[in-house]
């Protein structure tokens, strides 16, 4: 609550200083502080704290590493946890499967010895993929011949055991790139304040969080899977120019959003890095800029 009323009264005298140079100061009724979720832009008052339509969101998702950053309305902050977010997490947890990370979280698998199916859950150890079956979900026959086979193929101490895996998951790549894309709105929301938000450049990343299946936003996102999961960055990018953009490192994502200074549109943004991507979906320059630290919660750098 103490937090969530600093972050209130950290950003509402932010709030009507930026209208007011918009020339937009009588959208506010006077004599009252309001926060404008960053989201959806509708404005809440000071109550909006203490009866929970304020609330604390994590950035990027708590499900993918995230911390604490920033005030967003509850319901912008729960749909983004089912429609985005969820699908991200997934994606996520498929994907360190396939490369061998040891999580501590187990997938639902099927384990296949001689074509004999046996569904149960699995998971990285230090020893490799454990699996555990669930007989709940297997008929008893089936598992036992399951088992059997797998016997055999011990004691026959073959090299090469008839053995697959096949991990059932399921996720929309397009929800998951626009839960990494909302995740770099509001770090540099978090970071360059509403000064940045308000550009209208920055009104087709609005709209596309609120039609989840409408491909509004084209965005490059660069994936590095070397990166460290915990890497954090804003870097503003002006060179090479033709690049010009906010970058927003979080782990192997790198989200590049429309830059300070004559931005481009996320389309002419989305096409610029287009020409410069290689055929492995890299980019065939390297990109400088000034650094700015990432956010601890909301600076409004730019206000
Ligand atoms: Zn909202």
């Amino acid at each position: 609550m103490d937090k969530r009323l600093r972050w209130f009264d950290e950003g509402a005298p932010k709030l009507r200083q930026v209208l007011d140079q918009l020339g937009l100061g009588d959208v506010l009724p006077a004599g009252q502080d309001f926060y404008a979720c960053p989201c959806c832009l509708v404005a809440y008052p000071r109550e909006a704290v203490s009866d929970d339509r304020l609330s604390i969101e994590d950035v990027p998702p708590k499900s993918v590493g995230g911390r604490p950053l920033l005030l967003t309305c509850k319901q912008c902050n729960n749909n983004a946890g089912s429609v985005f977010d969820s699908h991200a997490a997934t994606r996520a947890e498929a994907e360190d499967f396939m490369r061998g990370r040891v999580t501590g979280r187990a997938l639902r698998m099927t384990s296949h010895v001689d074509g004999i199916p046996l569904r149960g859950t699995a998971q990285w150890t230090d020893r490799g993929i454990e699996f555990v079956g669930m007989p709940e979900r297997n008929k008893p026959e089936v598992q036992a011949a399951h088992l059997e086979a797998l016997d055999a193929y011990v004691e026959s101490e073959s090299p090469r055991p008839n053995h697959s895996f096949t991990v059932h998951t399921r996720f929309s790549e397009a929800r998951a790139r626009i839960s990494w894309i909302r995740a770099a709105y509001l770090a540099a929301f978090a970071a360059l304040g509403w000064g940045y938000i308000f550009r209208g450049v920055m009104d087709p990343y609005r709209k596309q969080l609120q039609q989840p299946d409408a491909s509004i936003v084209p965005t490059y996102i660069l994936r590095d899977p070397n990166a460290p999961p915990e890497e954090r960055r804003v870097l503003l990018v002006d060179r090479p120019d033709e690049l010009r953009s906010v970058a927003v490192v979080m782990g192997e994502h790198t989200v590049f959003l429309p830059s300070l200074f004559q931005p481009m549109t996320c389309g002419e943004l989305a096409e610029a890095f287009a020409s410069q991507r290689t055929d492995g979906d890299q980019l065939s320059v390297n990109l400088d800029g000034k650094e700015i630290p990432w956010p601890k919660r909301a600076m409004y750098f730019l206000d």
